[in-house]
């Protein structure tokens, strides 16, 4: 029996926009087409006027839990995503300890479970010193698919990946390498999961370490060079082994370049940016100051005129957050000893749709945050689209009413983002999680009921 009918909107399927009914029975999408009578029961949503689009999946974000809940947790992550009409979140496993072996994964998962306002995926971690063994385990836990950050080394007193080489007192491990990539890929090829790379190389960051006084020391300081030769470098090894590699938050028209080049040459490689590096130059710099230090930085007009080319045309894939958040105590740090990292969770789908509304077609926004993140997430026959056996993870979406991005909406802990003081075009009314809903009136409501998502095939 039909549980729930979102009736009259202009739904977002996999071959663009239609006027139709959505019917959902049991949290899956069973029927969209337009009339019919509706059925006794169900729970009727007024959607004309409204764009029906399906939820966003935000591959990169960092929940901060467990270690860091004075920056973030997997509650208030969650409400931030409901809110933008995110409706899966893929955490990142530099949370301490890291998600390194299959019981941390586990842990997590249960530790996030009773906060999950959505769906979540986990992302396992590649360390220097990771056994066969140990990716095999995270894989059969649930593991999305794996991360190496590249240059970062590892304390295993803390159980914690760190943001510089240079961290005091902590019993260091080396970062993974290319040697580590060579060794593994073979191992993640075979249990179908993607290798995901922070992609800066650490020879070339260490050749051009200056301090920071200024914005362009930080350009200066990780060039795109950095960025392109971890992606040729990167993109060689896993073309050999078969793995799908995965470039995190490309913010280059050099780094595009080498991976388009990778590409053509047969590697199995997707890219990633975010509304960062799609909306802003370093002359928002000047602006924003250093709720803007990202790594990699956000670059040159050119280069973000680049990623929005390869974004329109196809060649980028995916838009996701590298959702970071930090307290405003250490953010209002100096340049230099401020951290990187932005929250964006709540933004992204807006942001997006006002992207693709200027480049000529909206269609664009879910198939950049729904439907490439899906098929790099292993879930493209539940989730990345509006489509007869699909979960009905579904965002309406008021296309005549205006956000304005300020603190008060914000329900991340951290309320200063890169795209604040923006306006788009656009206002998320209603999300349903699974036929659930999740926000009403552009309120949460409801309970968390978020699960944990596998990737099909794996194990
Ligand atoms: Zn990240």
């Amino acid at each position: 029996m039909t549980e729930l009918l979102v009736r009259g909107g202009l739904v977002y399927g996999p071959d663009g926009p239609v006027e139709a009914d959505v019917h959902v029975t049991d949290g899956v999408i069973t029927r969209v087409e337009a009339g019919g009578a509706a059925p006794d029961g169900a729970m009727i949503v007024d959607a004309t006027g409204m764009y029906v689009l399906p939820g966003a999946i935000d591959v990169h974000v960092h929940s901060r839990d467990p270690g860091f809940p004075e920056k973030e947790d997997f509650g208030t992550l969650t409400a931030a995503a409901a809110m933008g009409g995110v409706t899966t979140v893929l955490d990142m496993p530099n949370t301490v300890p890291a998600v390194d072996a299959a019981g941390v994964l586990e842990a997590k998962a249960a530790l996030a479970r009773p906060k999950a306002r959505v769906d979540f995926g986990l992302w396992g971690l590649v360390r220097s010193s990771s056994t066969v063994e140990q990716l095999e385990g995270l894989a059969a836990a649930g593991a999305v698919g794996f991360k190496a950050y590249l240059g970062y080394s590892f304390s295993t007193s803390r159980k914690q990946v760190l943001q510089s080489t240079d961290a005091d007192g902590a019993e260091l491990e080396a970062p993974p390498d290319y040697g580590t990539l060579a060794r593994l890929a073979p191992v993640l090829a075979r249990l179908g999961l993607p290798l995901a790379i922070h992609a800066e190389d650490p020879a070339i960051l260490a050749a051009f370490r200056r301090p920071l006084e200024s914005y362009a020391d930080l350009l200066d300081s990780r060039p795109p060079e950095a960025e392109a030769v971890a992606i040729s470098a990167s993109a060689a090894i896993a073309k050999e082994s078969g793995v799908h590699l995965h470039v995190a938050h490309l913010s280059s028209a050099l780094g595009l370049r080498a991976a388009q080049d990778a590409m053509r040459a047969g590697t199995r490689l997707t890219l990633e940016t975010g509304p960062q590096y799609l909306w802003l130059s370093d002359q928002d710099f000047a602006r924003l100051g250093t709720a803007m230090k990202v790594f990699p930085p956000v670059r040159t007009a050119a280069d973000r005129d680049a990623l929005v080319e390869a974004a329109a045309s196809g060649v980028i894939r995916i838009v996701a957050t590298d959702h970071a958040p930090h307290t405003d105590e250490e953010k209002s740090r100096p340049f230099e000893h401020a951290p990187s990292g932005s929250p964006g969770v709540q933004t992204l789908y807006l942001s997006c749709l006002e992207l693709a509304k200027r480049l000529g077609d909206v269609s664009l926004a879910p198939r950049w945050v729904s439907e490439g993140p899906a098929e790099l997430a292993g879930l493209r026959e539940t989730k990345g689209a509006i489509a007869i056996g699909f979960d009905a993870d579904l965002v309406i979406v008021d296309p005549n009413r205006k956000t304005q991005l300020r603190p008060a909406l914000m329900r991340s802990r951290q309320r200063h983002g890169a795209l604040d003081a923006r306006e788009f075009g656009f206002a998320v009314s209603d999300v349903f999680l699974r036929g659930r809903p999740v926000v009403r009136d552009g309120k949460l409501v409801g309970r968390a009921a978020g699960r944990m998502v596998r990737p099909l095939g794996s194990r």
